[in-house]
């Protein structure tokens, strides 16, 4: 397991499946798309719409394309804590 990235801050969480493991499978509040308080993953970085991102169950690190650009409101629904930088 790879050591947690010295970015990853408990403030900044994005709500994307991870690719590496499956922790969200048969979880209510993920199948409904809500912000579930168990299974989020770290918001390393982004730049525009691609999140950089590591997951707090398996650790892998990878680059999610969300597509939202400049909207807002989608967004936010994926990330949060952003504002407090
Ligand atoms: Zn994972
Ligand atoms: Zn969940």
């Amino acid at each position: 397991m790879l050591p947690l990235d010295p970015q990853a801050d408990i403030g900044r969480r994005a709500w994307v499946a991870c690719p590496n493991c499956d922790d969200r499978r048969g979880c209510g509040t993920c199948e409904q798309g809500r912000t579930c308080s168990e299974h989020w993953r770290y918001l390393l970085s982004n730049v525009g719409s691609l999140l950089h991102l590591q997951c707090r169950s398996c650790t892998h690190i990878w680059t999610h394309e969300t597509h939202f650009g400049a909207t807002r409101s989608p967004w936010e629904r994926v990330t949060s804590g952003l504002r407090r930088r």
